[in-house]
């Protein structure tokens, strides 16, 4: 099997997973960070990819015995879809810590089909299914409330950030020690030096809100789930505005753009 590993920085590395249907219209990483703790993994691709996920990190001398804890970014099938692969391929010794923001648990849990809506001027219901749940034993799901947030803060030094909008319960992390912002689809990287949302929502009103606060957030690196990578440092000072920079594909598609990094 294919190495998909990437090794971004010191600690982390993002792994390119084969996105809906094995197509590769929307590249879809799974991000790996490495702590004195073990590893964490920061969402885990659309079914199907647990087997690549652990060859490539096997293959990059990382053990997968020693996943501690996979961070969702919320609980839509190509964030959450390997979740039961991967628990159940460490199994039986293995006891993956599974975090979720709170609401968007039960939208995992209830395992049915949710409309989500494509386009802000079009409005186009797009049918959903979350992916397959992990036996309790192997990953149990731990809510991101107080309990939860404290937890993964204390073991990782991962803060959870909610940023609803694309799904109710959608999650940013912040690694503070690195300052590495996982943003889920919270804040995309629309081209390489693009940064803003991608046209898929729950609440649009919400979601810019959302993003436009981990815009304006002081983190060093960013690393959201689909498109395009960058492993240098986007700092405040390297983000500038982009007031009348949209193209025509960005607003017949309807992306929202918060800021551009210089060169
Ligand atoms: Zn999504
Ligand atoms: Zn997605």
């Amino acid at each position: 099997m294919k190495n998909n590993l990437t090794r971004l920085t010191e600690t982390v590395s993002a792994i390119k997973t084969n996105f809906l249907f094995r197509t590769r219209l929307l590249p879809t990483h799974v991000f790996v960070l490495e702590t004195e703790n073990g590893l964490v993994l920061f969402d885990t691709g659309s079914p199907g990819s647990g087997r690549l996920i652990i060859a490539s990190l096997k293959k990059a001398g990382l053990d997968p015995g020693s996943i501690r804890a996979i961070c969702l970014s919320h609980w839509h099938r190509d964030h959450a879809g390997s979740i039961a692969e991967i628990t159940d391929l460490l199994a039986p010794e293995s006891h993956v810590e599974i975090f979720i923001g709170q609401a968007d648990l039960p939208l995992l849990t209830a395992q049915r089909v949710r409309v989500l809506r494509l386009n802000p001027f079009l409005n186009l219901p797009v049918l959903h299914r979350p992916g397959r749940l992990p036996s309790p034993s192997n990953g149990p799901l731990i809510p991101l409330d107080k309990a939860g947030c404290a937890r993964l803060d204390h073991l990782y030094g991962i803060k959870a950030i909610p940023t609803p909008g694309h799904t109710p319960g959608h999650t940013a992390y912040l690694h503070r020690e690195t300052g590495s912002l996982f943003s889920g689809c919270a804040l995309s990287l629309l081209k390489p030096h693009l940064v803003g949302l991608v046209p898929i929502f729950h609440d649009r009103q919400e979601q810019i809100r959302s993003g436009r606060r981990l815009a304006e957030l002081d983190f060093k690196y960013l690393f959201p789930v689909h498109m395009f990578l960058r492993n240098d440092e986007i700092s405040l000072e390297k983000r500038l505005p982009c007031l009348g920079k949209k193209g025509i594909m960005d607003k017949l598609i309807g992306n929202h753009l918060f800021f551009r990094i210089s060169s």
